[in-house]
C-alpha cells in the first residue's frame, strides 16, 4: 500500500491551530491588545461592530512593522519576542508563541496597516483565509491599524456556534477590561458600534478602576501592597461593602497578565469571611510581580491558567497582604491623584453595615492579639507559617521570615505615636463614642463595638491555644442550669475553660465557678456567664457559626463594654491601642464599623 502520511497545508494547518487560539471575538481583541501593548503603544483604540462577528479593529501608535515584517507576522511561530528556548522562561512580553496572527488570517479577512516611525511609507496587506490578497506601500499613520472582519467567514459550524451579540459583547468588553487595568499607564478607547463606550485616559490604577467600574469605587478602596524577595504584590481590594453577589470583578495579573487562579481567589476571599456573605465575592484588582523563572505560562494556550512553583508561599503572602489592606480599610482612603505606594490620606467613610457572617473556622485566621503595636503583623505572619509548617516541604519558617522583611509603613503605629502624644485630644461623647484626632483629621470610635473586636481576637486566641488566664474567686458561685445548659456546657468544658471560666460540676445541673476571665466586673459574674450561654445558643441558632467562634463571639459580646459607660482617659487609650493592633480594626466580629473616620478636606466640604 502507497504511504499514506503527507504534511498538512499551511492554511489548513494554521486554520487548526486557530481552533485553540480563537474561539471567538474575544480572542481575537485580546490578541490584537496584547500585540499593540507588546508594540509599546500609548494610544490603543479597539473599534468593534456586531460584537466583534463582523469587524474588530485595533489601532495603535506603537513601533509598527516594516514590509517584511508585516509579511512575516502572519506566518505561524513567527515572532520578534523570544529565538532560543531560555526565553521562554524569562518572557515579560505579552505574547511569544507566534500563533497569534497566523490563526487569525486562518479564519478571517484581514486588513492591516502599518509603518515604522523611522520608515516614510507603510504596508497594506490584505489576508484571506491565510491566503494573501495584496501587499502595497500605503501612506499611512505611525503604528499598525490591523482590522479583521468577518471571523469565521470560512468555518460556518464556528461561526454559528457564536453566542447572541450581548453575551460576546460581554466577552470583549473583559478582555479589553482586564488589559486596561493591567495597563493604567496607556490610554485606550473602545468603540462599539460608532459609540464611543470607554475613553479612558493614561493615569493611576485608582482613577482606571473608577474610569471603569464608576466613581461609586471612590473611598472604597485599600490599597494592598506586599514586597518579599520571591513575589511583590500591588493594587487595591475594595472594601466589604463593595462585594457583590455576581463574579467578575476580581482580577489577578502575575506580570500584568490576567490570570485565574483559583486558589489565589481564596486566599482573598478567605480574608472577607467574616465581613461579607459568603454568597458574595470582594472586589480586587492585584497585580503580582514574580521573577518568569518562578512561573509556566505555556500551560494553557489561552494562557490564563498559570503554575507557580511554589504555589503555598504565593497563598500565604496574598492571604498576609489583603489582610492588611483590610486592616487599613476603614482608616485609609485613596487619594486619586497619588499612586498605590505613595503616603494615603486618612477618609471619610460612610457608616453603612457591613453584612453579618457565617464564617466557617479559619486555618489562617488572624487571631493575633499583640498589644505591641509594632509586633502586631510580624505575629500575623509569624502565625500564617507556624499553621503551614506541617506539609511543606521546604523551611517555610526561615522562608517566610526572609520574605517579610516588610517594607510597609504600619499605619496603626503612626496613629498611635500621634495618639499618645496628644492625650487631650481623646475625649468621650454620650458615655458612648471616642473621639480623636488623627494625622489627617479625626476619627470617632464605637467604645462597644471597638472592645468587642479587641476582646474577640484575644479570646479567639486562647481558645485556640486552650489557655486563657482566670481570676479565681475567694468564694466561688453557684449557677443552677436548665437540664439542657447543663449538657452543653458539659460539652464544651475545655473551650470555656480555655476561655478563663473554671468550673466544677456540684451537684445535678449546678456547676460552681471558681474563676473567670480578668475583664469581668465583679457583681455581674452570674449575669455574664448566663448571658454567654444565652447568646451561645442564639448564635448557633441564627448564624450557624463554628463553635470556637461562636464561642469567642458571645462572650465578646456579652462582656464588651456597653454604650452609656463613662471610659477613664486611661481606659480609652488603652481601648484604642488593643483596637489599633487588632488585625482587623475597623470591623466588629458581626461586621459593623468600629470606626468612622473623617479629613479635614471631608470637614471642610461639610460647611459649604
Ligand atoms: P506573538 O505576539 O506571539 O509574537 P503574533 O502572531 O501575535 O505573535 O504576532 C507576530 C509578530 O508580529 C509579533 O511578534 C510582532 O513582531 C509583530 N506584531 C504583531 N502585532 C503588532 C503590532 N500591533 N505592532 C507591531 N508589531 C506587531
Ligand atoms: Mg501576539
Amino acid at each position: 500500500m502507497a504511504d499514506v502520511i503527507k504534511l498538512l497545508p499551511e492554511s489548513l494547518a494554521n486554520q487548526i491551530a486557530a481552533g485553540e487560539v480563537v474561539q471567538r471575538p474575544a480572542s481575537v481583541v485580546k490578541e490584537l491588545l496584547e500585540n499593540a501593548i507588546d508594540a509599546k503603544a500609548t494610544h490603543i483604540k479597539l473599534i468593534i461592530k456586531e460584537a466583534g462577528k463582523s469587524w474588530i479593529q485595533v489601532i495603535d501608535n506603537g513601533s509598527g512593522m516594516s514590509e517584511t515584517d508585516a509579511r512575516m507576522s502572519f506566518e505561524r511561530h513567527a515572532t520578534s519576542k523570544i529565538s532560543k528556548t531560555g526565553d521562554l522562561f524569562t518572557i515579560m512580553t505579552m505574547g511569544f508563541r507566534g500563533e497569534a496572527l497566523a490563526s487569525i488570517a486562518a479564519v478571517a479577512q484581514i486588513e492591516m496597516k502599518t509603518r515604522k516611525e523611522s520608515d516614510e511609507t507603510g504596508t497594506l496587506i490584505q489576508i484571506e483565509g491565510s491566503q494573501t490578497l495584496q501587499i502595497e506601500p500605503s501612506q499611512c499613520a505611525k503604528g499598525t491599524s490591523i482590522t479583521v472582519k468577518n471571523l469565521f467567514f470560512n468555518v460556518p459550524a464556528r461561526r454559528n456556534f457564536l453566542k447572541n451579540i450581548s453575551v460576546e459583547f460581554a466577552h470583549i468588553q473583559d478582555e479589553f477590561f482586564r488589559i486596561a487595568l493591567a495597563h493604567p499607564d496607556i490610554n485606550f478607547n473602545l468603540i462599539n458600534n460608532n459609540d464611543e463606550i470607554y475613553q479612558l485616559a493614561a493615569g493611576k490604577l485608582a482613577q482606571r478602576i473608577q474610569a471603569i467600574f464608576g466613581v461609586s469605587y471612590k473611598g472604597q478602596l485599600s490599597a494592598c501592597q506586599e514586597e518579599t524577595p520571591y513575589l511583590k504584590i500591588k493594587g487595591y481590594i475594595g472594601k466589604p461593602n463593595c462585594a457583590k453577589r455576581k463574579r467578575g470583578e476580581q482580577f489577578f495579573f502575575a506580570n500584568k497578565r490576567f490570570i485565574k487562579h483559583p486558589l489565589l481567589h481564596f486566599a482573598v476571599k478567605e480574608c472577607f469571611e467574616s465581613l461579607i456573605d459568603p454568597a458574595e465575592h470582594p472586589f480586587y484588582v492585584l497585580f503580582l510581580e514574580i521573577d518568569p523563572k518562578h512561573i509556566d505560562i505555556n500551560v494553557h494556550p489561552t494562557k490564563t491558567e498559570i503554575k507557580f512553583d511554589d504555589e503555598r508561599t504565593v497563598f500565604q503572602i496574598v492571604n498576609a497582604a489583603v489582610r492588611k489592606a483590610l486592616a487599613n480599610a476603614n482608616l485609609n482612603a485613596i487619594d486619586f491623584s497619588e499612586n498605590v505606594n505613595n503616603e494615603m490620606f486618612a477618609h471619610f467613610s460612610s457608616p453603612s453595615r457591613a453584612t453579618a457572617s457565617t464564617a466557617q473556622n479559619n486555618t489562617f485566621s488572624a487571631n493575633n492579639y499583640e498589644k505591641k503595636p509594632t509586633q502586631n503583623w510580624q505575629q500575623l505572619y509569624q502565625n500564617i507559617a507556624n499553621n503551614n509548617t506541617q506539609n511543606t516541604q521546604m523551611d517555610t519558617q526561615e522562608k517566610i521570615e526572609l520574605k517579610f522583611a516588610s517594607n510597609f509603613d504600619n499605619i496603626h503605629n503612626i496613629e498611635m505615636s500621634e495618639l499618645k502624644a496628644e492625650h487631650n485630644l481623646i475625649f468621650q461623647i454620650h458615655n458612648s463614642f471616642i473621639v480623636t484626632q488623627t494625622k489627617a483629621g479625626m476619627m470617632i470610635i464605637d467604645q462597644q463595638a471597638a472592645h468587642e473586636r479587641v476582646l474577640y481576637d484575644k479570646f479567639s486566641k486562647t481558645i485556640e491555644s486552650k489557655f486563657g488566664a482566670s481570676q479565681q474567686f475567694l468564694f466561688p458561685l453557684n449557677i443552677t442550669l436548665s437540664p439542657s445548659d447543663f449538657d452543653l456546657i458539659q460539652d464544651l468544658k475545655l473551650q470555656i475553660h480555655a476561655l478563663g471560666f473554671s468550673f466544677s460540676v456540684c451537684d445535678k445541673n449546678t456547676i460552681i465557678i471558681n474563676g473567670i476571665p480578668a475583664e469581668v466586673r465583679a457583681g455581674t459574674e452570674k449575669a455574664l456567664f448566663e448571658g454567654f450561654i444565652a447568646q451561645f445558643k442564639e448564635n448557633k441558632e441564627a448564624l450557624k457559626l463554628p463553635t470556637n467562634e461562636n464561642l469567642a463571639r458571645s462572650l465578646s459580646k456579652r462582656l464588651a463594654i456597653k454604650k452609656g459607660n463613662k471610659l477613664s482617659m486611661q481606659e480609652m487609650q488603652n481601648l484604642l491601642e488593643q483596637l489599633l493592633s487588632s488585625p482587623n480594626p475597623s470591623y466588629a466580629p458581626d461586621g459593623t464599623y468600629t470606626i468612622v473616620s473623617f479629613d479635614v478636606q471631608k470637614l471642610q466640604d461639610l460647611f459649604q
